[in-house]
């Protein structure tokens, strides 16, 4: 290793809006610090100028380095390229757009020191839309059942990890990467503190509703086969209830001899029916489709450009 103390790893789509009073609170509290320091900017196909701000700064300042992929290929994407140029002995991801306040790195340094691999600082949802902030908890509620690995809520993927701990994360070959999991699957010490989370300070956030929608799919998936179970389950118990009903049925033709109307039980039975059954074989459509993504052995992104001393280039490869 090169000796550098601290990595901070910044995804960047199309924030060129924000990027310099970004890279300049950013700067300030690391030049504060007395580390040596590097910063890891993704630009992950952007359609402004973020690309040409990236190489502007990385001219200036050789503490900070670029990597820029040929098209969007997402945040788990970019962020994984940042991982991998980072030399740092600890690495602190964040957002572009201020709302990972650069203030914090001080603090997570702190407890680093005091021995945590990973250092969470967990957002309140104050400013949030009441929907988004209802839904986010209800779907961490759900996701802790379903899930064996343990997700935090208001924790994103703003956080500080050590260099065995990024290892580790750079040592699972996955390519459908769903980071949340991935930084709880890795275990080691950690710990988190709460902030006060704040708007973004420029441009809009990428995550509508929908991209949250399918977001919250992939972690539900990504880590487990537990709805493949469920499946199994749903279907032992309509099957008992089938069966239950069956016998009702023919004790209430013996004892009664009344006739069997069943227009309306046939109708309802054969539409719930085939909707569990479209689930579940969305549901296994799903781990196929994951299969054939992996199977294809496809890099997780392509890189257009890099700065000239940067880290992809030299020292790893990619
Ligand atoms: N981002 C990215 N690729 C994408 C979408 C987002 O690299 O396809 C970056 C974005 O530039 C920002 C961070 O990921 O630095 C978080 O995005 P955003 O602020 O839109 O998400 P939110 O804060 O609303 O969850
Ligand atoms: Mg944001």
């Amino acid at each position: 290793m090169t000796g550098l103390q601290l990595s901070v790893v910044v995804p960047c789509f199309n924030e060129a809006e924000g990027l310099r009073s970004f890279h300049a609170a950013l700067i300030a509290v690391l030049e504060g610090l007395g580390d040596t320091f590097e910063i890891c900017y993704v630009d992950d196909g952007s359609l402004d100028r973020t690309r040409l701000l990236l190489n502007a700064l990385a001219a200036q300042d050789e503490r900070t380095h670029y990597t820029a992929f040929s098209r969007n290929f997402g945040k788990e994407a970019a962020m994984l390229a940042g991982l991998r140029m980072a030399r740092g002995a600890a690495v602190v991801i964040m957002d572009a757009d201020l709302q990972h306040p650069p203030e914090l790195i001080p603090r997570m340094l702190e407890l680093h020191r005091h021995g945590y691999d990973q250092v969470i600082p967990r957002r309140d949802r104050s400013g949030e839309s009441m929907v988004r902030s209802t839904l986010s908890r209800a779907y961490y509620t759900a996701v802790r059942r379903c899930v064996d690995v343990e997700l935090l809520d208001g924790s994103g993927d703003f956080r500080l990890l050590s260099r065995r701990a990024v290892e580790s994360v750079l040592s699972l070959p996955e390519n459908n990467r769903f980071s949340k999991g991935i930084f709880s699957w890795i275990g080691f010490d950690t710990v988190s503190f709460h902030y006060r989370n704040s708007e973004r300070v420029a441009g809009r956030s990428k995550w509508g509703s929908k991209r949250l929608l399918n977001y919250g799919i992939d972690g539900l998936l990504s880590f487990n086969n537990r709805p493949l179970r469920l499946a199994i389950y749903t279907g032992f118990w309509v099957f008992l209830s089938a069966l239950a009903y069956a016998v009702w049925t023919v004790a209430t033709v013996v004892l009664h001899g009344a006739a069997t109307p069943g227009y309306a039980t046939l109708l309802t039975a054969v539409v719930a029916l085939s909707g569990i059954q479209l689930v579940t074989l969305g549901v296994i459509g799903e781990y196929v489709g994951r299969i054939y993504q992996e199977a294809k052995h496809r890099p997780p992104y392509v890189v257009r450009e890099t700065d000239e001393s940067c880290p992809v280039l030299s020292d790893r490869p990619l």
